[in-house]
């Protein structure tokens, strides 16, 4: 390699570690590019930008345009020339000067040394490291020994390229640099002397020994002291050059570093640990940062030059992104914050790109593979039964139904849709709607919700709007329907974990004849055998307690593919739609019907606890019923369950000695819990206590006050979902929220609960305010295998997602040239996920 290109790279690195001041090089950028400007002319010629890299003008560009050239030297370097040393090896970072004219590189044109052809052929089997490349193991990296290679497969880190995106998860600030004689306590600083004396010390009883040392420049002497480390001492002989960069701490009026990070100034050796933004990584039991910082730098000279980009050029320039190479030095070491913001943006895009193409393509790849049933009805009977309805569709749900039905129509692919929309919003009306269309067809239906309540609260729902359309006989379990424009009765039945064995037994019989039209149930349905060949459409209540496989079991009831959908009360943000339920099509109704009341909202403060209870009291006297929700314990289930208890028990002696109360929590089995929730709904119980295990949709029509005890700790979602819990019957209702003392973002959630009746904005804010967290069990979202990428970073997830859509219209199998890279990408980051959620 000659040494312009050697000496170029340590000042572009320097360069970019100093934010771009032109101070790597003396004399200038421009001065080194005039010294070799013909050697680097030779070597750059044939490329497109060229000519920018070689001209003069770099003590004239902005920050950002250095920036840019900056780069596009670097990853020309890279390409021409990856580099081969390890940073001990290579000439020196903090002392680059443009070489001298002796040291003129061979040119080229020098006679017998016959020009390489190609940049590419100029890399010769001496240049590129013959065993590291991007999947070789870390111990393949010089200075990883195997022992370290265990500990980095702590870290999930089993390959360069894995040690290459293990980004820190923040920087330690230690760019300020400034003299002995202007330290002052509390800062974070560098300073840079040299050692006048280092000694080892005893310190204490237990052997622990530590090195103390005095450190000078030309303005004074700072002590500095590294507890447990006494072997530092021998490594610091007088007159090293060393940097420190710390807290500094005041001892006997004196300033002092304690266990600063420090750097030993050696030629040729960048300072990680010092003078910089400081990356700071998540560690392992015997790796310390200083080590791991070692290793990625190591990680990054040898073969982030490796790094294919994913991005076609014209895409990364419109949207204004780093290149890849970039992007991921400047997440380890970036020059500046902007730096490391600009970097996390780029890597934040790949992620989230991958993300969405890994979705989309599965999606593709399922409905290529999938043969649906496609469902024939007429339209006049569809326009019959909306007319016996008792009420008018709303809109929303009108075009919620419209677009279920055309996914039926169409048979192929099976539909896979999900229905959102908040409590009492009508879904089941149109789920129930687009179930006749397919029992019409001859095809049966299913409904499987989580628990029994829902399961016979479903049955009842179900039979009761029938009802209102048509002569209807009931049975527990089973309701005959006489619809005319049917042309044959049709038969509801109900079965749950708590269904005795004789009607079971009568309708897994009349399931798997194919003569029970349509089947609603707990799981019961899926994991007691019960079949039905005719299977045609799948809906499931609450997505969030039903997995994936639950999906897939339920469908596998049938001989065909019957089409899904799932029914949420949840809203999900816009934002997140595509990108975590990217394989699920949207419907969405986002209009309740007219007339509802509204649920009066209210934040009390801890002291009017009492009229609050006197307020209860008033209305569980006109007859009403009233939920306490218990504060969310994040640690464990165990003490949350504990404290409802003990709750209900305060309440009951202390409060409520007179009323009836029950207890809800996630501790009990199933029928406890339906039990309770039966003695609730037929209002045996005046006030129900209980864990945040209420939310899911149960219907307490008598129910007015919600009572929600903590509530600065619930997800705005969660309490909005609380609410939909009153408020369901004619009786004004009442969401009452207790906090003792809400930090200031649980402030700010309560306002906008008691502001907004809005779902889908109240799930807007709290994705803003909260992240996330609250939306997902995160497990099967793909959300663990985010690195960068936050999820409130909503401009880059739109970007990611219209690209995604973008390549994904032109290029749905990825096999374009140019999407090579991207498929790999995708490949990896799919079974990555299977691997985390199997
Ligand atoms: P969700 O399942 O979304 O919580 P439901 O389908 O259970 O909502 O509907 C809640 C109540 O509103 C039911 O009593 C239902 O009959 C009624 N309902 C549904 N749609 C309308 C409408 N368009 N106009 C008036 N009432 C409606
Ligand atoms: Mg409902």
């Amino acid at each position: 390699m000659p040494d312009w290109v050697r000496a170029l790279r340590n000042i572009l690195e320097l360069e970019a570690a100093n934010g771009f001041n032109d101070k790597a090089v003396i004399g200038g950028m421009d001065g080194f590019v005039r010294q070799w400007a013909e050697s680097m002319a030779a070597r750059v010629k044939s490329l497109p930008e060229s000519r920018s890299l070689i001209r003069p003008g770099y003590s004239a560009m902005s920050v950002p345009d250095r920036q840019e050239w900056v780069g596009q030297w670097r990853n020309l370097l890279d390409d021409v020339e990856p580099t081969t040393s390890s940073p001990a090896q290579s000439e020196p970072a903090t002392r680059a000067k443009p070489p001298t004219q002796s040291e003129q590189p061979n040119s080229g044109k020098r006679p017998g040394s016959p020009r390489k052809k190609s940049l590419s052929a100029q890399r010769s089997p001496k240049t590129s490291p013959a065993a590291v490349d991007l999947d070789s193991p870390v111990s393949s990296l010089k200075r990883v020994t195997a022992k370290q290679a265990g500990q980095l497969a702590n870290l999930g880190v089993a390959t360069v390229r894995d040690l290459l995106f293990h980004f820190p998860h923040r920087y330690d600030d230690f760019s300020r640099k400034v003299r002995i004689a202007e330290l002052w306590p509390h800062q974070e600083v560098t300073v840079e002397g040299r050692i006048e004396q280092a000694r080892e010390i005893p310190l204490g009883r237990r052997q622990r020994r530590a090195t103390e040392a005095t450190l000078a420049d030309a303005t004074g002497q700072v002590r500095i002291t590294w507890f447990g480390q006494g072997y530092l001492a021998k490594s610091l002989p007088p007159g090293a050059a060393v940097a420190v960069s710390g807290k500094v701490d005041a001892f006997q009026n004196r300033p002092v570093f304690e266990s600063p990070e420090y750097d030993i100034l050696r030629p040729g050796q960048p300072a990680l640990n010092t003078g910089r933004l400081v990356p700071v990584y998540h560690l392992t039991a015997g790796l310390t940062g200083r080590t791991l910082r070692t290793q990625t730098w190591q990680a990054l000279e040898t073969a982030a030059g490796l790094l294919p980009e994913p991005l076609p050029e014209a895409t990364r320039k419109r949207i204004g992104l780093l290149p890849l190479r970039e992007a991921i030095r400047r997440a380890h070491y970036p020059g500046s914050r902007e730096q490391a913001d600009q970097a996390r943006r780029r890597l934040a895009f790949d992620e989230l790109l991958t993300l969405q193409l890994s979705v989309l393509s599965r999606r593709q790849r399922e409905n290529m593979a999938v043969e649906g049933v496609p469902v024939d009805f007429s339209p006049e009977f569809l326009r019959g039964l909306v007319s016996l309805l008792p009420f008018e569709l709303t809109g929303a749900q009108l075009r919620s139904l419209e677009e279920i039905l055309a996914d039926l129509r169409r048979g192929t692919p099976p539909m896979n849709r999900l229905l959102q929309g908040e409590v009492g919003s009508g879904k089941t009306v149109v789920v129930l709607l687009a179930l006749l269309m397919a029992i019409a067809d001859r095809r049966q239906g299913a409904i499987m919700v989580p628990t029994e309540v829902l399961a016979e609260q479903h049955f009842q729902t179900v039979a009761k709007l029938l009802g209102g359309m048509c002569d209807t006989t009931q049975s527990e379990n089973l309701l005959t329907v006489y619809l005319e424009a049917l042309g044959r009765p049709m038969t509801v039945g109900l079965l749950t974990g708590s269904t005795r064995a004789r009607p079971r037994e009568r309708l897994k019989g009349l399931a798997s004849e194919g003569t029970l039209d349509l089947l609603i149930g707990t799981h019961a349905l899926i994991q007691d055998g019960v079949e039905m060949p005719r299977l045609g459409l799948a809906v499931m209540d609450e997505q969030h307690r039903f997995g994936v496989n639950q999906r897939s079991a339920l469908r596998q009831r049938s001989e065909d593919n019957p089409h899904t959908l799932v029914m949420s009360a949840t809203p999900i943000p816009r934002t997140l739609q595509l990108t975590f339920f990217g394989d699920l099509e949207i419907s969405t109704i986002d209009e309740l019907p007219p007339g509802r009341q509204e649920i009066v909202t209210r934040w009390a403060d801890p002291d009017k606890r009492e009229a609050v209870y006197e307020f209860v009291r008033r209305q569980v006297g006109d007859g009403r019923q009233a939920f306490v929700v218990c504060p969310l314990i994040d640690e464990s289930e165990a003490l949350e369950v504990k404290a409802a208890t003990d709750e209900r028990r305060r309440l009951a002696s202390e409060v409520f000695p007179d009323l009836n109360l029950g207890l809800l929590h996630g501790r009990m089995s199933s029928a406890e819990k339906d039990k309770v929730m039966r003695s609730f709904r037929d209002g045996d119980t005046d006030v129900l206590v209980t864990t945040a295990v209420v939310e899911v949709g149960i219907d307490v029509p008598n129910a007015t006050v919600m009572l929600i005890e903590g509530a600065d700790r619930f997800g705005l979602s969660q309490l909005h979902q609380f609410r939909g819990r009153v408020g369901r019957g004619e009786h004004r209702s009442y969401c009452i929220l207790m906090s003792d003392d809400p930090s200031e973002t649980g402030r700010e959630r309560l306002q906008a609960l008691e502001s907004t009746r809005d779902g889908f904005e109240l799930a807007e804010i709290d994705l803003r305010l909260r992240g996330p967290g609250d939306f997902f069990g995160t497990r099967q979202s793909g959300l663990p295998s985010l690195r960068m990428a936050r999820l409130t970073d909503l401009d880059i997830l739109e970007l990611a997602r219209d690209e995604a859509n973008r390549i994904m219209e032109w290029d749905p199998g990825l096999e374009a040239e140019e999407h090579a890279v991207l498929a790999e990408q995708v490949a990896r980051f799919t079974e990555r996920v299977t691997v985390e959620i199997s």
